[in-house]
Order: C-alpha cells, then structure tokens, then sequence
C-alpha cells in the first residue's frame, strides 16, 4: 500500500533503526541525516517517514507530507545557518536517484554553481 515501509529500502532501513545514521532532526511525519558521502560542508537528506518511491509521487499522493519535508529542509538550513543554500529533489534514475525513496538533498556551506551537471 502507498506509504507502507518497504524490507528492500534503504532509508526504511534508517527510519526503523536497522540501518545507522547520522539523524539530526526528526519529527512526527520526517526524519533528517546527514548523507554518507557529503558533496558540501552541510549535505543532509530529508525524507518522509512514510515510503513513496520518488518526490513526484510523494507530491501526488501525499502533498501535505511533500510540504512537511519542504519545511523541514528550511529548519535544517537554519539548524546548519546557512544563508545560501541549495534543496534538490532527484526524480528518477536520468536525474541521479539512486535510493527509491523520495528524499531532500540540503547542500550548502560552500559556493554552488550553476548549472548542475
Ligand atoms: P540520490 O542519488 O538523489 O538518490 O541520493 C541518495 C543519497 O543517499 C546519496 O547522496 C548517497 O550518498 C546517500 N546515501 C546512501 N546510503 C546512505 C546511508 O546509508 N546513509 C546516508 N546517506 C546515504
């Protein structure tokens, strides 16, 4: 069923407490860690409690829970102060995901550039 955890995800895996993560905020509906291999000073995922594969999906199926993640994204930008900073959705294996759960990218702490390759 949507939103239902899956046994063969990842951040699943993180929001059960059968995976380790670096967590640094959660609440009821989110969960926010640090990614494994950061590609900023401040690189943190941001990702529903509950499991929809992509943030399309997320955002058709779920919106409040879609905006729940937005503004968590805001309070890890101010958590890390960051006054520049960047939130990227990858959607889809042509956009670079590669963990099928949709998630939050918070990247900053240093100068982004424009465009992403
Ligand atoms: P995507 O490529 O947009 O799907 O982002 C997935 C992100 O998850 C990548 O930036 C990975 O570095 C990150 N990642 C993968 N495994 C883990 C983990 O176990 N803990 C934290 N981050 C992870």
């Amino acid at each position: 069923m949507a939103g239902e955890p899956q046994d063969d995800c990842l951040f699943c895996k993180i929001i059960a407490g059968h995976v380790p993560a670096t967590i640094v905020r959660e609440t009821e509906t989110t969960v926010a860690f640090r990614d494994i291999n950061p590609q900023a000073p401040t690189h943190v995922l941001v990702i529903p409690r509950a499991h929809y594969p992509n943030a399309a999906e997320l955002a058709a199926a779920a919106p409040e829970l879609a905006a729940d993640v937005l503004h968590e994204t805001k309070a890890v930008a101010d958590e890390e102060k960051l006054d520049s900073y960047r939130v990227v959705f990858n959607t889809g294996p042509g956009a670079g995901q590669t963990v099928f759960h949709a998630h939050a990218h918070v990247l900053g702490g240093r100068g982004l550039q424009w465009p992403p390759g």
